[in-house]
């Protein structure tokens, strides 16, 4: 198995899985390629400091 090389972040956060992105624009322009900004909001997670994204649930 090769290892990754991969920002090590809080081994107990519960974000782990989540992918991460450095700043808000990238957040966003993830969002955006993948055609969901309307139904994404980011955010700055309070674990590892850096931005996910989150579903916006309309209703
Ligand atoms: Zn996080």
């Amino acid at each position: 198995m090769k290892r990754a090389h991969r920002p090590v972040v809080g081994k107990s956060a519960p974000c782990r899985g989540k992918r991460r992105y450095h700043s808000q624009g990238d957040a966003l322009e993830a969002a955006m390629l993948a055609g969901v900004e309307r139904r994404r909001r980011a955010y700055v997670c309070p674990w590892c400091g850096l931005w996910h994204l989150t579903t916006i649930r309309d209703g």
